[in-house]
């Protein structure tokens, strides 16, 4: 039966990605997506529809997740809720992070609240949070019962949000299903983050800077497998799913001085310098999912592996200049360390 979906953040990376996901698959279903079009959201990645005002199946309402009575006006008239909206960038909340807590906790509070109001109405609410919860791995791949021990503001403030909508689930019985996805990469994502900057500054014949030695290691899961996993989440039987987390990662960390020697192998200009500079305060040293859970359970796994997704993301990058030229100033932050010194990062 087709279903209306609110879907937040959906003109940033990841929710832009679903929702075209959505649209292809389930071209029925009714949809909203409300967005504050922050630096990291665009018109540019939404579908053609978004210029359509009179599609009676797609609906955009440029908003703040934190306004209530918009909040609670849209999850009234949907079955589905899918959590995306927030600020998303670790360097950004070293730099300057009140806006984090107030989006990412309080516009979760919100959206949360807002299901709750909406009673028996909302079959599902999909809060989007993130591998970050975790910290540093303190075993070799993180399952979803590896402690929280976020390291950056970005971190602490989406772990607040997790375990609001846990508490919600827990208090009032809410139909919620928490995502952490590990680090996610593909078409339309910002600049600032670590493989659209690497590969755009090869473009340019930028040096690609990597933090300290670069040894740090993360879990990137190609963004189609992440909206894989999701669809799965949205269809399976509530017994499966409501009260749980899913993590969905590819399974195997790659350190990010890896990821930047990959990048300039695919690109082959035979050009890239790879630099270093100082380390990311709070960095996390080593993230590696374990999806035993969202295997056994929804059946899902990776299908997209690191080297075809990231020519595949080359490719995307390649063919729409006109998307990312306009965000290259936005990439790098100015951070100040302990000593008074300060990086662009
Ligand atoms: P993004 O920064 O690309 O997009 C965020 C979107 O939220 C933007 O469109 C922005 O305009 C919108 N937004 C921000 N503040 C808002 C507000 N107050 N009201 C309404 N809209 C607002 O982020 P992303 O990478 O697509 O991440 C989406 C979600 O997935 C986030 O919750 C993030 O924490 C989570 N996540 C991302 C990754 C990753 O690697 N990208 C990994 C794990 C989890």
């Amino acid at each position: 039966m087709a279903k209306t979906i609110l879907i937040t953040g959906g003109a940033g990376f990841i929710g832009s990605n679903f929702l075209h996901h959505i649209l292809s698959r389930y071209p029925d279903y009714r949809i909203h997506v409300l967005d504050a079009l922050t630096y990291a959201g665009s018109v540019d990645s939404l579908p053609p529809q978004f210029l359509d005002s009179d599609d009676p199946n797609f609906t955009f309402w440029y908003g703040d997740v934190c306004n209530a009575e918009l909040v609670n006006t849209l999850v009234a008239e949907c079955d589905l809720v899918f959590h995306f909206a927030a600020e998303t960038h670790v360097t950004r909340s070293i730099f300057d992070n009140a806006k984090f807590f107030h989006t990412d906790v309080i516009g979760t509070h919100t959206v949360a609240s807002a299901v709750l109001k909406a009673g028996s109405r909302i079959e599902r609410f999909v809060h989007i949070s993130t591998s970050e919860v975790y910290g540093t791995a303190s075993r070799e791949a993180m399952d979803e019962d590896h402690p929280l021990n976020p390291m950056s503001p970005y971190a602490s403030a989406k772990c607040g949000a997790d375990r609001l909508v846990y508490s919600y689930w827990q208090t009032y019985g809410l139909p919620v299903v928490i995502v952490r996805p590990f680090n996610t990469f593909g078409p339309c994502q910002h600049l600032e983050k670590v493989i659209p900057r690497f590969i755009t500054s090869m473009f340019l014949g930028e040096e690609l800077t990597v933090h300290g030695s670069g040894k740090a290691a993360r879990d990137f899961v190609f963004v189609e497998d992440v909206c894989q996993a999701l669809d799965l989440i949205m269809k399976a039987p509530d017994k499966q799913v409501h009260g749980q987390i899913f993590n969905v990662a590819s399974g195997q960390s790659r350190a990010i001085i890896d990821v930047a020697q990959d990048i300039v192998r695919l690109m082959d200009s035979g050009s890239g310098q790879i630099v270093h500079m100082r380390d990311r305060p709070g960095q996390v040293l080593r993230h590696t999912g374990d999806t035993s859970k969202i295997e056994r359970v929804l059946g899902w796994e990776p299908r997209v592996d690191w080297e075809a997704g990231l020519r595949r993301t080359i490719d995307w990058y390649s063919a729409n200049p006109e998307w990312w030229r306009q965000r290259v100033w936005m990439r790098k932050i100015p951070l100040t360390f302990t000593d008074g010194h300060t990086e662009y990062h």
